[in-house]
């Protein structure tokens, strides 16, 4: 039976990466929710609506339904791209700079009802694997299988650090593990749908454990 899987966590505790191993294996969808926030925070920085120091919620919400955010299968690379309004993203959503703005756009409610109605829709079909901060609490609160992910805050800043400088980007350790730690702390504080552990989550702190033997695990869970 094809079921939800649900995962949760802190930023760069190898969400993603799980993801992509278990939608491999039982030849699930899997849907990667912050690239979707991403998407509306490149659209936001495109237009003027969001910077360092400003944040124009009432012109990027009205212009919300100008929006179209899509997913398209790349064979090579074997997971789906993020394409906003017709046109691949996927590289200019994982800057530094999109990181450093998206807390401020994903705490908007407005953005949140937008994205969320739309991942429910992906997950009619069930045979998914989703992963955010709120799958397991607001988008899916009845998904068969529920894990939330921890890692210590300077393990997650040296993936995210090796990430950025092998596909070529100019960044700063200190810059990276301050974002991480910065992005955790507004998305567990803001208003609407707050990162958090649901009760029936089973947490995996993968900060000394590989991720083969965090897979092996966790496909144990989905088979029993
Ligand atoms: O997963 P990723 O690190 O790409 O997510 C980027 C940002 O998008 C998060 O820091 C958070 O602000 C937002 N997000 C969210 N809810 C989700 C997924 C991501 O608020 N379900």
């Amino acid at each position: 039976k094809k079921i939800i899987i649900a995962i949760d966590g802190f930023s760069s505790t190898g969400k993603s990466t799980i993801a992509k191993l278990l939608a491999k294996k039982y030849n699930y969808i899997y849907v990667d929710t912050g690239a979707m926030y991403r998407a509306v925070t490149l659209f936001a920085k495109q237009n003027n609506f969001v910077g360092k120091s400003f944040l124009d919620k009432e012109n990027l919400v009205s212009s919300l339904n100008e929006i179209s955010l899509t997913f398209q299968f790349n064979e090579k690379l074997g997971f789906a791209e993020m394409f906003l309004n017709g046109l691949n993203v996927e590289k200019e959503i994982r800057t530094l700079e999109i990181s450093q703005l998206v807390s401020k756009v994903s705490a908007i409610s407005a953005v949140r009802k937008k994205l969320v109605a739309e991942q429910q829709l992906m997950g009619e079909d069930s045979g998914i694997v989703m992963d955010g901060r709120d799958i397991g609490t607001v988008v899916f609160p009845g998904a068969e299988l529920k894990l939330f992910m921890t890692a210590s805050a300077d393990k997650r800043a040296t993936r995210r650090y090796k990430e950025l400088i092998d596909r070529g980007d100019k960044v700063d350790f200190k810059d990276i593990l301050f974002n991480v730690e910065e992005r955790d702390r507004i998305d567990s504080t803001r208003e609407d749908s707050p990162l958090l552990k649901a009760n029936d989550a089973i947490e995996f702190d993968n900060s000394d454990m590989g991720i083969t033997e965090q897979f092996e695990r966790i496909c144990a869970l989905v088979d029993a």
